[in-house]
């Protein structure tokens, strides 16, 4: 089944194809996709144009896909099951770990969110 999916978020449309041969599935990319959280947990920010996508890769060649909040910096990490799926984890600020202190909250990710992979691509223009 194949879905193509938009979402506005902040000054970008974004159109997202889901090719998944489980309908299930598909739907569940495209409305996960393209249904990001519209509040922030940090600041309580509701103003969908003051988030915009933000993504990072480490050494390792992980892909970190997030909505971040403009107005404090929070970021909303998207997560993925281990069984599959995806799903946003709440708004968030990460502090960058400061060598020599423990008491310092660290990004900690398990999971490899990543919009390339398998059957799914997206327009990022
Ligand atoms: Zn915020």
């Amino acid at each position: 089944m194949k879905i193509t999916a938009k979402l506005n978020l902040g000054n970008s449309e974004y159109v997202f194809e889901v090719d998944e041969r489980d309908e299930m599935d598909a739907l569940h990319k495209a409305i996960v996709l393209t249904n990001p959280k519209t509040k922030c947990d940090s600041c309580a920010n509701t103003d969908t144009t003051a988030f915009r996508f933000d993504t990072n890769k480490d050494k390792e060649g992980n892909t970190y896909n997030s909505v971040l909040c403009r107005k404090c910096g929070a970021k909303s990490p998207l997560g993925r099951y281990k069984t599959g799926g995806y799903f946003w984890k709440p708004f968030e600020k990460f502090i960058k770990t400061n060598p020599g202190t423990s008491n310092v909250p660290t990004q900690k990710q398990p999971e490899k969110p990543a919009f390339a992979q398998d059957g799914f691509s997206s327009d990022w223009a």
